[in-house]
Parts: structure tokens; C-alpha cells; sequence
């Protein structure tokens, strides 16, 4: 596809800042003592750039920028997130293999040593979209989480937490994926929002209680059952109690002509039964008159009989609701929160009946050993179903979590991890996001804090390979543990260093699996053996030391490191605020006792233009490629900062919308600039000489210096929407109403219009290099003086200059464009053209200015001859808005016919003009033809005029032309062609 002018221009000045060293140069120049600290949350480095990363580069690019501009040094450091389940996932399509068991079998070594080669082959693709959007970074000299260096510091951090005895290690049910057989958080999973509706089979299932049993007044007979109902029959198996709520009623009912009876909760009971002929026998039970009652196990598995706790009962618990299913819930207490909670307070017996891969184990009812539990659950329902244990079954949709990664379903499974305890340090969290400026500031005591109320103990382990190694040693005999700081302490530990990392300096030693592993420690307790836990860390841990660790503290760089912390600024999008933002204060907290950051940004998710999520597969958004080389990079950048996604909202990309930015703001930056370039080769003093402005200028002085201290306030606190709204009203006054207004005084070369011109464009560059840095570096190559930098990006933020507000004039100048578009809504109204001269106009407004200039303004812009006192039109019509009442007069004579005419016919010559791509001191020749003797007259009589403004060698009658221009006059119509050979006066 061809490229865009703009396009193309920028990636000019991309070449130019490469040569000329501008980012280098605009971190060097600033005061070392004068940072601002920006953190870059590491990207993944297994995925390719999308729109969502364009965005936070956007946004990580424009406030360095402006801070720097601002005096401050703003090191700006790429860093990738290299370990984790994205890369493993890769890994394991490269090698072909599948599950930890072959993992394992091919070795963890070559594992690793796969991801480690394939980890950065993306970064040649992301360098490029940093690079073009104009995000301004040290890219080469980046840091990677799988840095030996940056390993040791996230021991290091892991230890600092140890020793405050705020790890753990325990069992709780997490979400877990039988694929990855790994737990994963609930934040990974939220945060690309991987719940999905799926429609299953819910199932009915009777549980028979055993006969004889006593309760309220009543007794069971041999075919009484317990109602409850399940969306994961796949748990049936492991069924141990079921749960009833103590206060809620329930009902024993029977089906007419059927002798079971049924209980269940009796608010469900219409609905559990639709259809069917029922006999209510009891209504008055309770929940806790059922508490104890003993039923018949749906498979009667061993080791639960063996294990001597007390199984398949009834008992009640709190999380029983009736909102659906029967009101007694199903309890298999190691794959449910809630079952787990109960089992632990009933000492329910806690028996697995699935390997780490979810597939059922020995311990399983024999037809189903071996089998993965989505594939057995028709099996299971068909077998209760053959022993008239399924009450019904029904299709139910729900939300059900999916695997971040690998998109298998995930299950509930209470396993053992390690966990960082964050109710301990709860109370702190909350404390300290009192000193974070957030943007969108209800982020600060909205979703945050109820993140930081409702935050579980962090699970920091994860039971992979490619992470960093969880420095933890247990004894194998008595299972003391020891946590492991640095590899000096590991050196000095372990029994056997030098067998594995003997004679390797830092830089050498692998921390990673399988080496780490084989490392040995000895007890202290009863000096046997300590080996490794398996589990890896949570790569969120890694990302949270990014401020540390990146700099190996504390091992080297202490100083330096201790001045940038807390950073001044980080910004993502949204769904960080449960993952990295989060992280990132759990760590500063629990290691600094101190935010990890003044300020945040939180940005919203783009979607696609009908709301959807982006979609490679479903193709529903534009190739970023594409609307960089058809609109230029900055012209995404404004719309992007200008957009509600800025203020944490969905955007819905829409093309149209960008189109308007390029049109009514990066275009209108090229035309002032290309107006500007005209008469750039005159010489004059640029500097302002304030005596001699006119009123237009003046009121474009003062817009420009609100528009700064507006800009700059809004900047300082995170609102691009309003700084960017700023910015596009103030260039389309500028371009449309000065520069329209004053290309006259350009024709006449009036110094305090080419100043001001030139003033106000260098001042509106430098405010929004921030945000368009590659227009505004066009704009200042063309501006800069010898004194300049030789960059925009190397100049100092311009100051308000407050001698230039003027309240007043903004006031007098908005009435002025009132007035002057209820004249023009006038002159539609009475269809009568621009161009048409009117006789006079009324308006109740006095302007108080010296020589008339506003005045006059209005009698220009509007074509009007004179002002003149309401009563002396003859054919009036007017309109009236607030306090200001405008009249014309809309009779025309035969002089201002003529004066009519003779514009729309200079206007159609300069337009074949144009067309010919004429310069003003290109002289043509002209022809026209008439319809009738009237306009022949009236071309005779004006020949000498026409042939002067439009600047023609000759203008002659003539029949016969291809394609002219039809011109309307007041007379008749009139053709015009210009011919193709030109000479130049100058
Ligand atoms: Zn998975
Ligand atoms: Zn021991």
C-alpha cells in the first residue's frame, strides 16, 4: 500500500532522532540529580505487539517526554517478562510434546534450555512497532526476568518475606489446570476476562437415606432420598456429605402415583418439579432438623470407609443458598472452596481421587481409573442413571473459568502450595494506597481497595519448570525448611556447590531447573538431607521486583536503586489493577513498608468497533501496520490519548473517529505549518513586538497562553483527555478562525501577523510534542533559531506567559463568533451566498476597540459593506440568541449583483488555478464562454479586474473547451478553463 505523506514524513524524523541521538540526548541533559522515576511493567516477550501494547507504549512514552521537557532525567529501560506458562506453552508445541509426564521424560533440561533459545525471537517485531510509534527507550541494554542477577534479587525479596514468617506452606483449593497441572490465580484468570458461558448438563441426583433415621417428628421410611443438584458430575464420585442451610425450610413431596419422597428446599420446590402433579406430605422441616442424617453413598469408595472420619451425612453450613438448584448441595471436599472449608470444620475425610493431571487415580471406582473427568461424565451420570439415582437432568449456562494459557477448563482442587500471607499485612496495604495518586482517581478507593479488602494469601508457587526456582529446602527427614537468599548463601549451604556451580561466576551459574535441584543442603535440625521444594515462583513475583531487581539490588547498585524508589509514575490497563498494580504494592509493602509508586495510570481495553475482544482469528480491527502507514503514527497516538480509554473505558476502535483526528487536528497542524512555510523565506525579527498587534492577534496570545497553563495543569495530573482537548480546540481557532482571518495581512506581509504566527505555532509544537512528538519535530526543524535545540524533545516545556491573558478579549472575540454565525445562519436562511455582498448588518453588541478591527473582523467574515442602526434596513431579517440580536439586510441592488458576480467568477479562475497547480506569481492564460449577452456584458465591463486578481496574461472568449468550470452568476451561467502553459512573473 503507499504510504501516507505523514507517514512518511515521520519516519524522516525517525531517522533523524536516530542519527542525531535525540533520546540519548534528552536523558543526558537532564540533571542527575533531578530524576523521575518511570517503571515499565516487563512485557511478555512470547507475544507479538497489539493494540493494547501501543497503547501503554504510548502513554509510557508521553510522560517521559513531558517530564523531560520539564527539566527532570527520566532513564527509560525496556525489560522482558521471559519465564512463565506463555513460553512453556510454546515450548512444549516446539518439541512436540504434551503434560508434565513427557516433559519430564525428555528431560527438564532440554526444556529449559528451548525456552531460554526461544524467548526473545519476538523481539525483533516488537522493537519495530516501539520504534515507529515513537516510543522513545533503551531497547537494546533491556533486562530480563531470567537474568541470573535479576533471579537473585527475587530470592533475595522471597527471603526478606521468610524471615518476617510470612510464607507458608499449606493446602487450599485453588483454581487449577489439569493441563498445565499447575494452580493458577484467579487474578491471571480474570484479567483477560477467561470466564465463558458454556451450556452443560446439570444433573438431579437422589441420595437415599438410610431407613429408620429420626427427624423433627418424623422417620425415614425405606425410600426417602435427599435431593441435590451439581454442574460437575464429574465430582459425584468424591462425594462425602451434604450440605442444608439451618434456617432454611425445607419440604418432603411427592410425585402422585410414585412412592419415593423427595427433600428440598421448599422455595425450590415449584420449580424443581415444573410439570409435574405433586403432594406436598411435609412443609415444616428445617434445615437443621436434618443435621446428621445418614444416606447411602452414591459408590462406596475405601479408602473414605477406611479412613475412620465420619462420611455421607447431612450437615449444615452457611453458603447453603436456594437461589438455585434444590438447596442441598453436594460436598466433595477437596474440589470446592466451600466443600474444602466444611471438610476441614467436620474433619471430613479428605481422600484425592485425582492425579495432578485430573484424570481419576486407584483410589476411584474401578470403571472410571484412568480416565480424564470431562471425558468420564457421561459414563458417570449413565451409570447413576442406570441405578435410578438421577432424579432429572437439564441444560444449564454458566460462567466457567478457562485456562489463561492454554484454554483447558479448569477445575477446583485443593492443593498444596506456598502462600505469602497477606492478612497480616492487610491493614498496611490499605494504609498505604492512601499516598497513590490514581488515575481515574475512583480507582483509589473503588476497585482497589476493594481488591486490597477481599485479597487472599498470594499463591507464589507454581508446580512448572521455566521460572525462578523456589529457593525453599526441606529436610527430608525431619521437613525442617530453609529459605535461601543469594548464591553466596547457597555457596556457603549447600553440601555440594562446587559439583554443580563450581568455578562459575554469577553471571555463569543457572539458577533455573534442573541444576538448581541438584543441590543439597543439610539440616540443622537432625542433619539429614534438605532438597528443593519442586515449585517454581509465580511470575508475578518476578514482575513486582522489577524495581530491585532489575538493578540486582541489593548485591550492587544499592544507591542508585535507593533513589528511585517509590517510582514517580507506572501506567497499564485495567486488568492490572488485580495483577501487576497489586503485585507491585504487596511488594513495596511487605519489603519497603512503602508504596512502590506516586502515581498510576490505568488505561481501559480497546475493543473492537462492535465491542468485541480483539481477535486475530476473527479479524475485527484493522492491522495497526495499516492505520500507521495510511494516517502516520501520531495521528493514533492523539486518538488514542484524546479517547475515553484513558480514562479506564473500553474504547470501541473506530476508524472514523480516527480519520477525524486526521483531519481536524494533525492536518490542521500541517496546513498552519505549510502556511507558514510560504513565507518562511522572509527575513523579520521573530520577536514579538506586543505594540503593534492587532486584536486577532492578541486573542490568539491569550488562547495560546490559557491553552499552556491549561495543558500543563491537565498533563501534571495524568488527564491526556483534557490536555488533548485543549490542544485540538486551540489548533482549529488558530488554523481556522486567526489564519483565515488573517491571510490578508500575510498577502500585505504584516510583521506582528508573521510573529504572532510564528510565536504561537513554536509554543503549540513544544505543548504537544509530548503527545504528537513527530508533527511537532516537523513543525520545529522549520522554527527553531540558532539559539534552539536542535530538537523539540531537547527543549524546556514554554512557561505561561500571564501578560498575555486576556480575559476580555477571549469574551469580545466569543460574542464576535456568535454574531458572526447567526449572520451566517442568515444568509442561509435567505440563501444567500458567502460570496454575495450584503448592503448592511445590525448587532446589539459594542465591541469598544480601538479602530474598529473586531468590527471590522465581522463585516469581512461575514461580506457585508457596513454596520448601520437597526432601523435604517429596508428589508430586514434577524435573529435573536441570548442577549444578542443580529439583523441583515437582505435586499440586493444591482451593484452588489455585480460585486457578486465578479467574486464567484475570481473564485472559479483560483480554484482552475489550483487545479493547475499554479503558484501565485505564475501568470495563464484564460478562457471563458457565456449563456447569454447579459453575463457577455458583465465580462466585458469587469475584464480589466478579473484579469488583474486572478492573475491572468489574457482572458478571451472562446467556444469550443473540454471540461470547464461552470460558474453561477446572478445574470446567467459563465464557463471557464485556464490553459496548461504558464509563465513565471518573478
Ligand atoms: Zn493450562
Ligand atoms: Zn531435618
Amino acid at each position: 500500500m503507499e504510504k501516507n505523506k505523514y507517514a512518511q514524513q515521520e519516519e524522516e524524523t525517525l531517522k533523524f532522532w536516530k542519527k542525531e541521538r535525540i533520546f540519548e540526548k534528552s536523558v543526558e541533559e537532564r540533571p542527575k540529580n533531578a530524576p523521575y522515576v518511570f517503571y515499565d511493567g516487563p512485557p511478555f516477550a512470547t507475544g507479538l505487539p497489539h493494540y493494547g501494547h501501543i497503547l501503554s507504549s504510548v502513554l509510557k512514552d508521553l510522560y517521559p517526554r513531558y517530564f523531560t521537557m520539564k527539566g527532570k532525567r527520566v532513564r527509560r529501560r525496556w525489560g522482558w517478562d521471559c519465564h512463565g506458562l506463555p513460553v512453556e506453552t510454546l515450548v512444549e508445541k516446539k518439541l512436540g510434546i504434551s503434560g508434565k509426564k513427557q516433559i519430564e521424560e525428555n528431560g527438564i533440561e532440554l526444556f529449559n534450555q528451548t525456552a531460554r533459545d526461544m524467548v526473545l525471537n519476538y523481539t525483533d517485531q516488537w522493537q519495530e512497532m516501539v520504534d515507529r510509534i515513537g516510543r522513545f527507550v533503551e531497547f537494546k541494554n533491556s533486562y530480563k526476568t531470567m537474568d541470573t542477577t535479576y533471579m537473585e534479587s527475587v530470592w533475595w525479596a522471597l527471603k526478606q518475606v521468610w524471615d518476617k514468617g510470612l510464607i507458608y506452606e499449606g493446602r487450599k483449593v485453588l483454581m487449577y489446570c489439569p493441563r498445565c497441572e499447575t494452580p493458577v490465580s484467579n487474578a491471571e484468570v480474570s484479567m483477560d476476562n477467561n470466564y465463558k458461558d458454556v451450556e452443560e448438563e446439570s444433573v438431579y441426583i437422589k441420595f437415599k437415606l438410610k431407613p429408620n433415621q429420626k427427624f423433627k417428628n418424623y422417620e425415614t421410611k425405606d425410600s426417602a432420598y435427599m435431593l441435590a443438584w451439581t454442574t460437575t458430575p464429574w465430582t459425584l464420585p468424591a462425594n462425602v456429605a451434604l450440605a442444608v442451610g439451618a434456617d432454611i425450610d425445607y419440604s418432603a413431596v411427592r410425585i402422585m402415583g410414585v412412592a419415593e419422597l423427595y427433600i428440598l428446599a421448599s422455595k425450590l420446590v415449584e420449580k424443581v418439579f415444573k410439570g409435574k402433579e405433586i403432594e406436598i406430605i411435609h412443609e415444616d422441616i428445617k434445615g437443621s432438623d436434618l443435621d446428621g442424617m445418614f444416606y447411602e453413598p452414591l459408590y462406596e469408595i475405601p479408602a473414605v470407609t477406611n479412613s475412620g472420619n465420619k462420611a455421607w451425612y447431612v450437615a449444615t453450613a452457611d453458603f447453603v443458598t436456594t437461589k438455585e438448584g434444590t438447596g442441598v448441595v453436594h460436598t466433595a471436599v477437596i474440589y470446592g472452596e466451600d466443600d474444602y472449608a466444611l471438610g476441614l470444620s467436620l474433619d471430613l475425610p479428605q481422600i484425592p481421587l485425582l492425579d495432578s493431571a485430573a484424570k481419576y487415580n486407584k483410589e476411584a471406582p474401578g470403571f472410571l481409573q484412568g480416565k480424564y473427568i470431562k471425558d468420564a461424565e457421561e459414563e458417570i451420570v449413565l451409570d447413576l442413571e442406570n441405578r435410578k439415582l438421577i432424579f432429572k437432568k437439564e441444560k444449564f449456562t454458566h460462567s466457567y473459568p478457562f485456562c489463561w494459557r492454554c484454554d483447558s477448563p479448569l477445575i477446583y482442587n485443593a492443593i498444596s502450595a506456598w502462600f505469602i500471607d497477606i492478612q497480616k499485612i492487610k491493614d498496611r496495604l490499605i494504609e498505604l494506597n492512601e499516598k497513590i495518586n490514581w488515575y481515574p482517581d475512583n480507582l483509589k478507593h473503588g476497585r482497589f481497595l476493594n481488591i486490597l479488602q477481599t485479597a487472599p494469601d498470594w499463591n507464589i508457587s507454581r508446580n512448572r519448570y521455566w521460572a525462578t526456582a523456589l529457593p525453599f529446602f526441606k529436610c527430608i527427614k525431619c521437613g525442617q525448611v530453609e529459605c535461601v537468599g543469594s548464591i553466596a548463601e547457597l555457596k556457603e549451604k549447600a553440601t555440594n556447590y562446587d559439583e554443580v556451580y563450581g568455578g562459575k561466576t554469577t553471571d555463569q551459574i543457572d539458577l533455573h531447573r534442573p541444576y538448581i535441584d541438584k543441590i543439597k543442603l543439610k539440616c540443622p535440625e537432625c542433619s539429614s538431607i534438605m532438597a528443593r521444594v519442586p515449585e517454581v515462583v509465580d511470575c508475578w513475583v518476578e514482575s513486582a521486583s522489577m524495581p530491585f531487581a532489575e538493578f540486582h539490588y541489593p548485591f550492587e547498585n544499592k544507591e542508585t536503586f535507593e533513589k528511585r524508589f517509590p517510582g514517580h509514575f507506572i501506567g497499564e490497563y485495567i486488568a492490572q489493577t488485580r495483577a501487576w498494580f497489586y503485585y507491585m504494592h504487596v511488594i513495596g509493602t511487605l519489603l519497603f513498608d512503602d508504596v512502590a509508586y506516586l502515581n498510576v495510570v490505568t488505561t481501559g481495553t480497546i475493543l473492537s468497533e462492535s465491542g468485541e475482544k480483539l481477535s486475530k482469528s476473527k479479524q475485527n480491527y484493522p492491522d495497526p501496520w495499516n492505520i500507521i502507514n495510511s494516517f502516520g503514527a501520531d495521528t493514533l497516538r492523539f486518538y488514542l490519548m484524546n479517547s475515553v480509554v484513558m480514562q479506564a473505558d473500553n474504547l470501541f476502535f473506530n476508524e472514523k473517529d480516527l480519520r477525524e483526528i486526521y483531519n481536524k487536528v494533525i492536518n490542521l497542524f500541517n496546513n498552519i505549518t505549510n502556511f507558514y512555510d510560504i513565507y518562511s523565506d522572509i527575513k523579520y525579527d521573530r520577536k514579538l513586538n506586543l505594540s503593534q498587534l492587532s486584536s486577532l492577534d492578541k486573542w490568539l496570545l491569550s488562547r495560546l497562553s490559557n491553552t499552556v497553563k491549561n495543558t500543563t495543569n491537565f498533563l501534571d495530573n495524568y488527564d491526556t483527555v483534557r490536555a488533548t482537548r485543549e490542544i485540538r480546540s486551540f489548533v482549529e481557532d488558530f488554523s481556522t478562525w486567526w489564519l483565515r482571518r488573517s491571510r490578508d495581512r500575510f498577502q500585505n506581509q504584516e510583521l506582528s501577523a508573521m510573529q504572532t504566527l510564528s510565536f504561537a505555532l513554536k509554543t503549540l509544537a513544544q505543548i504537544s510534542a509530548p503527545i504528537i512528538p513527530f508533527t511537532t519535530e516537523y513543525i520545529w526543524q522549520k522554527l527553531k533559531d540558532e539559539k534552539d535545540p536542535i530538537s523539540v524533545h531537547l527543549s524546556d516545556w514554554p512557561k505561561v506567559d500571564e501578560k498575555f491573558i486576556d480575559v476580555e478579549i477571549e469574551e469580545r472575540m466569543d460574542k464576535l463568533r456568535q454574531i458572526v454565525e447567526m449572520g451566517h445562519s442568515l444568509r442561509s436562511k435567505n440563501s444567500l451566498r458567502v460570496r454575495q455582498p450584503l448592503k448592511s448588518v445590525y448587532f446589539n453588541y459594542d465591541f469598544k476597540d480601538e479602530g474598529n478591527q473586531l468590527e471590522g473582523l465581522i463585516l469581512d467574515e461575514l461580506n457585508v459593506e457596513e454596520k448601520v442602526g437597526e432601523k435604517n434596513i429596508k428589508k430586514p431579517d434577524g435573529l435573536e440568541g441570548g442577549e444578542l440580536k443580529v439583523v441583515i439586510e437582505t435586499e440586493l441592488d444591482a451593484d452588489l449583483l455585480e460585486k457578486g458576480d465578479l467574486r464567484e467568477v475570481i473564485r472559479g479562475l483560483q480554484l482552475l488555478r489550483k487545479q493547475a497547480l499554479l503558484k501565485p506569481g505564475d501568470m495563464v492564460t484564460a478562457f471563458y464562454r457565456v449563456e447569454n449577452d447579459a453575463v457577455d456584458k458583465f465580462v466585458e465591463k469587469n475584464k480589466s479586474v478579473i484579469t488583474k486578481e486572478a492573475a491572468l496574461e489574457t482572458f478571451n472568449l472562446k467556444e469550443d473547451m473540454e471540461e470547464p468550470l461552470e460558474v453561477k452568476t446572478s445574470r446567467g451561467k459563465l464557463y471557464l478553463k485556464v490553459s496548461e502553459n504558464s509563465t513565471n512573473k518573478n
